[in-house]
């Protein structure tokens, strides 16, 4: 058997977030394009010596981006929609991305079942000459420094259509498409590749097995340039494609062994003899470091098939996780010496590569067994966590009264209230502030009275914006879970633990490692201050306990499910004390739920259960006058609109602009009979929207739904944007709200 070590793809922000501050200069005029391309050129080629000297045989490479890789592959094969042909190059790339004036930019959603976000390529008939320059460039540069252990990266064209928004039909793109790859496999030829990497991981969605004449058309057409082929499968398992997936004219095909149910299938249906596999053995969506006991026995298992070569290989791509767990000094020994980021991972894939060649690598098993039992001796189970979970009953998760009859005893606002997500833009100035803090150069009462100040003057705004719900801006908080986690026990923060959101958004999930306890109120002083200062209602502002979970990275010990449930508790007394402090209104944000979703909905009923389970155990305990906002973003809510209601909110505030209305119109037609904030406007564009396109929005936004239903406010909280654009937006917003009410008023009349 021929074992080789092999990566899937790499983390590729810059170890110190380098590719982010070029592009942020780019951006606002401060660096050249050149200066840019260039600090993308030394994070790649950084991260390749990397792999290299970690001893990886086949190093996946090429999927360095400036903003995202599904646009680059859109980019390159010309998906390019009408209303970006009018630029060039950077200029047409970016605007893809963010936008312009009176260009929106391509939708955002999520990647898979990860936080990650991609850009939704738009096919329409037209599709403009392809050019992969950059992509060669890259692939002979990368040959200069790693030789044959070179293996380019390739967004298969059929995981492209499955995520794209497309006006023809597949059959007729896959044509269309066919000789572009073929193109490019030749030139990756000619450059002397040995093999190429398709990722295709739409293989493992519900209904990849309807695709299977497209991926048998695709992959025998490409298997005629003569370059060998690795098929590349994660997240989940083939499930009922397995078979037919084997059968595809590629020389490797790859399988997540860390989710899913593929050893099964491989026991099942065996492996084809003349093809390699590679095996996804080092989870690359969680920072845990492996455990030799749970992970060497799949390998042997994987091992007792008659396989002729085998590669040991993180599941996915390294982009989930961060660079290097060895820089995080602050975390105690015992934790620190169980996580593992990428480049530990690195030695994992190499170590266990040597394992299955049969190496005696016992010296290494033992003292990852030995770190093991020293964090569970550090990190032992709460009681007291552990008995209250115990003894729930189902009245804890339910409202004292139904929506219906609470109604009446909340809030009275205007028609179409109108409100904000929460965050106000993190300026220079308030990041500033925390670095002080941290650095203990402000005090507690001194970083305490500045953020009061940045309160007031938010609170003070809002009242001139005319705003009916305020908010106090959430100025303390870096981030909607890393605040939370910071006050909560149970939880871990890395100081250099980045991975990529979107674009040049990137995030420092915590790390779930222990039973979680709140200790003390973590969001009533803020409150406080800015309902002080108004006679209008402020929103108590809290995270939603699936949206914590899913954008931490979870412990593996216990389910997701007994995670969340202790982190919904924690809220529930946050909820209680928020409420005693005079709360009217209090926002719960669940941005995460429909993205937590398994990729196969055989199992969605089972996870929508225990996570709307969670949402209501943390907010049920509050009275009926008080009204309960949850919100969401990016995501499609067809098909889990009946699980959006047993959430129970008062309101529900949406993403809604950048896919015009469709998410209202989901919300609608499946009958949603509590209220709804509509996202008027994209504040992920710097664009600011005018009072006629926000009053053209709500307009045909309100078509379908009770008008008494209706709320109005931006799409997502504010905190990336600047003032600048903030204020004259929300300005045209209120404006546009007036103009609405005013019109409803003449026609009720
Ligand atoms: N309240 C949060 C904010 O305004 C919500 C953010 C989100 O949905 N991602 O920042
Ligand atoms: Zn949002």
């Amino acid at each position: 058997m021929r074992i080789q070590s092999a990566t899937l793809g790499y983390p590729r922000i810059g170890k110190n977030r380098e590719v982010k501050k070029a592009l942020e200069a780019f951006w606002s005029g401060n660096c050249e394009s050149e200066a840019l391309l260039q600090i993308v050129r030394e994070t790649e080629e950084s991260n390749w010596k990397t792999q290299l000297e970690a001893g990886i045989e086949r190093i996946g490479v090429g999927d360095t981006t400036l903003y995202d890789h599904v646009l680059d592959w859109s980019f390159r094969l010309g998906l390019i929609p009408k209303r970006f042909q009018q630029y060039n190059g950077l200029e047409r790339y970016f605007a893809m991305a963010r936008g312009k004036e009176g260009v929106p930019a391509l939708e955002i959603t999520k990647w898979f079942d990860t936080n990650y976000h991609y850009l939704v390529p738009e096919i329409a008939s037209e599709i403009l000459p392809a050019d992969f320059s950059d992509f060669l460039e890259r692939i002979s540069r990368a040959q200069t420094i790693l030789g044959k252990r070179v293996t380019p990266i390739l967004l298969g064209a059929c995981t492209l259509l499955r995520l794209s928004k497309v006006e023809l039909n597949i059959e007729q793109v896959i044509s269309q498409l066919i000789p572009l790859y073929i193109n490019l496999l030749t030139k990756l030829k000619n450059l002397g590749v040995e093999e190429v990497q398709i990722h295709e991981p739409a293989l493992v969605l519900g209904d990849a097995h309807s695709w299977k004449e497209h991926f048998q058309t695709l992959y025998s057409s490409l298997s005629s340039v003569g370059i060998p082929l690795h098929l590349v499968t994660y997240f989940d398992d083939l499930g009922e494609t397995y078979p037919w997936v084997m059968e595809l004219p590629v020389t490797a095909i790859s399988l997540d062994f860390t989710r899913g149910r593929n050893l099964e299938l491989l026991k099942a249906y065996g492996f084809p003899e003349n093809k390699r596999l590679g095996v996804g053995i080092v989870d690359a969506r969680n920072i845990w470091q492996i455990r030799p006991e749970k992970v060497i026995p799949i390998l042997s298992e994987i091992g007792n098939f008659n396989i002729t070569s085998l590669d040991i290989q993180p599941s996915a791509s390294l982009q989930f996780v961060p660079y290097d767990s060895a820089r995080e000094k602050h975390l105690p020994e015992q934790l620190r010496n169980v996580l593992s980021f990428a480049e530990q991972k690195l030695k994992e894939v190499v170590f266990l590569a040597q394992t299955v060649k049969g190496e005696n690598t016992e010296i290494e098993q033992k003292s990852l067994s030995s770190n093991w039992n020293k964090f569970e001796q550090f990190s032992p189970a709460n009681q007291s966590v552990q008995e209250r979970l115990k003894s729930l009953k189902s009245g804890d998760f339910q409202r004292s009264l139904s929506y219906g009859l609470r109604l009446d005893s909340q809030i009275t606002l205007p028609l179409f209230p109108t409100t904000t997500i929460g965050s106000f833009p993190q300026t220079p100035e308030v990041r500033q502030l925390r670095v002080r803090y941290k650095r203990g150069e402000l005090s507690q009462e001194e970083y305490q009275a500045a953020i009061d100040v940045q309160i007031a003057e938010s609170i003070k705004l809002q009242e001139e914006l005319e705003l009916d719900v305020l908010v106090h801006g959430e100025f303390e908080r870096t981030d909607m879970v890393e605040f939370f986690g910071q006050q909560l026990s149970g939880f871990a923060f890395t100081e250099n633990g980045w991975v990529q959101s979107y674009g040049s958004r990137y995030v420092r999930p915590p790390i779930i490692y222990g039973d979680v306890i709140r200790t003390l109120p973590m969001t009533v002083r803020e409150f406080k201050v800015a309902q002080s200062l108004t006679e209008k209602p402020v929103k108590g502002m809290l995270t939603a306990p699936v949206t914590i979970l899913n954008w931490s990275y979870p412990r593996t010990d216990i389910a997701r499910s007994e995670q969340a449930f202790q982190i919904a508790l924690a809220l529930r007394d946050e909820v209680a004390d928020l409420e005693a402090a005079g709360a009217k209104v209090i926002q719960v944000d669940e941005p995460a739920l429909r993205e937590g979703l398994p990729l196969k909905p055989q199992r969605w009923s089972e996870y929508l259960s225990w996570a709307t389970d969670a949402f209501r155990l943390a907010t049920a305990v509050a009275q009926p006058q008080t009204q309960i906002h949850t919100h969401m973003c990016y995501c499609e809510f067809g098909d889990i609109i009946k699980d959006i209601e047993r959430l129970d909110a008062d309101v529900i505030s949406i993403e809604n602009s950048r896919s015009s209305n469709q998410t209202l119109r989901e919300i609608t037609e499946g009958g949603y009979s509590h209220q709804v904030g509509n996202g008027v406007y994209d504040i992920h564009s710097p664009v600011v929207p005018t009072t006629e396109q926000i009053l053209q929005q709500l307009q045909t936004g309100i078509a379908n739904l009770p008008l008494k239903q209706i709320w109005v406010n931006p799409d997502c909280g504010l905190k990336t944007r600047r003032w600048a654009e903030v204020v004259p937006a929300l300005k045209n917003m209120v404006e546009a709200t007036k103009i609405l009410r005013s019109k409803v008023n003449v026609t009720e009349k």
